[in-house]
């Protein structure tokens, strides 16, 4: 790609750019004010400072009660590995480890994980299926709930498709049952508003950089009297999380955390307004589906399927564009099996694998909206060309 060729940047469920401002909080705990938060003099004191007030920006954003009820990660999976193996490893009133969980067939690979080493070391998952939307079915989890049940993790909104859960009535549930409730939040905080405290949740998990805030950053949300054992032992975190905290980073995720709460109530409609423009586009071109609930999705995802095509060429063929889309999460991307998430929403694997998701974010405009509704449909073409020509030969 030439240098000085404009990228239109449409991955936000990827990654996100650092914002300016987010930067800028950032600077001085990368330069001078250098201290360890957990030195007692005044330059550790400063960065001691800077981290609670990130924690209170943080718990503002996602309406938790109290700040200390935040513990800062490293990323988003080890917010979803603390909260799930954190609960796993709690013994049972030494009666061995926590027994029974409950999750979803459409969680990131960062729940199902953690969820695979429960099972190793003897736990019970039960996993809860999807619709054709990408919802889960409340009364799949009722099903489910046992007296020995620790914890149901479901994740508030889907990375691929978008489809955002019945998290009000999954926790209203949990409650009924006594049973703690963890919500991957990566995908939801700051593009939908909620509050912690009034869905009643008992941890969220949120990561840095899905909010223009830097990589290798995240949060666990953990309701008081919610008890853990910690991945990584140490005294900071108040002993949920060992390790120095990475100031810089936290300073940047509390800021963000603060810019998205003052935006929050505009930035969805704008998206809105962008997503409706694209589905209403894509939608015109021939053999195009649009995967994902109708309604209950995240204002800046659209994910559609083309048959007679793969997604990983329309992929490389937008980038050659400047157009950065992606084929499946960023994670698993590279490979052309189709994502657990449509194979879960019964997708047929023939059209799973033609499926592009486009994420939108701070930043983008209609008219970059437009420009690639222009070479979208010309990409698609030139490559179901290709797809036709590979298949007659094979
Ligand atoms: N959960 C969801 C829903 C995600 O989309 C992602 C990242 O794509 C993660 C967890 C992992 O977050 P991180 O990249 O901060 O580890």
């Amino acid at each position: 790609m030439p240098s000085e060729q404009k990228i239109i940047y449409l991955d936000h469920n990827a990654t996100t750019p650092l914002r300016p401002e987010v930067l800028e909080a950032m600077l001085p705990y990368l330069r001078d004010q250098f201290g360890n938060p957990n030195s007692t003099y005044r330059l550790g004191q400063q960065s001691r400072k800077a981290v609670e007030k990130a924690r209170s920006q943080v718990a503002a954003l996602i309406g938790a009660e109290f700040p200390d009820e935040v513990v800062f990660t490293s990323c988003g999976s080890e917010a979803d590995a603390l909260a799930i193996q954190g609960v796993s490893r709690l013994s049972n009133n030494g009666a061995g480890p926590q027994k029974h969980f409950i999750t979803s067939q459409i969680e990131h690979d960062a729940v199902l994980e953690s969820f695979r080493i429960v099972r190793a070391q003897g736990g019970e998952v039960s996993v809860v299926r999807v619709d054709r939307h990408g919802s889960v079915d409340l009364e799949e989890i009722r099903y489910h709930l046992r007296k020995d049940t620790r914890l149901v993790s479901i994740m508030f909104a889907n990375n691929e498709v978008g489809t955002i859960q019945p998290i009000q009535e999954i926790t209203h549930l949990c409650r009924e049952k006594g049973v703690l409730f963890h919500t991957d939040a990566v995908q939801a905080v700051g593009k939908i508003p909620f509050s912690v405290k009034e869905l009643g949740l008992d941890m969220l998990s949120l990561s840095g950089h899905k909010l223009n805030a830097p990589k290798g950053v995240g949060a666990l949300y953990v309701r008081r009297r919610v008890n853990l054992v910690p991945l990584v032992t140490g005294h900071q975190e108040r002993e949920r999380r060992g390790g120095t905290e990475n100031v810089a980073g936290i300073v940047g995720l509390g800021e963000a955390c603060a810019v998205a709460q003052k935006e929050l109530p505009i930035h969805p409609r704008e998206f809105l307004w962008m997503r409706q423009r694209l589905e209403q586009g894509l939608l015109r071109l021939p053999k195009a589906q649009l995967n994902g609930h109708p309604t209950s999705r995240l204002p800046n995802t659209v994910h559609f399927s083309f048959d007679g095509v793969e997604g990983h060429a329309l992929v490389v063929g937008l980038d050659l564009e400047g157009i950065c889309i992606s084929s499946g999460p960023a994670c698993s991307s590279g490979s052309v099996e189709p994502s657990h998430v449509l194979k879960a929403m019964g997708v047929p694997a023939s059209v799973a694998v033609g499926s592009v998701r486009i994420s939108l974010g701070w930043g983008n405009t209609l008219s970059e909206v437009e420009e690639f509704l222009k070479i979208f449909p010309k990409v698609l073409n030139k490559q179901r060309e290709v797809f036709k020509n590979f298949e007659l030969r094979t």
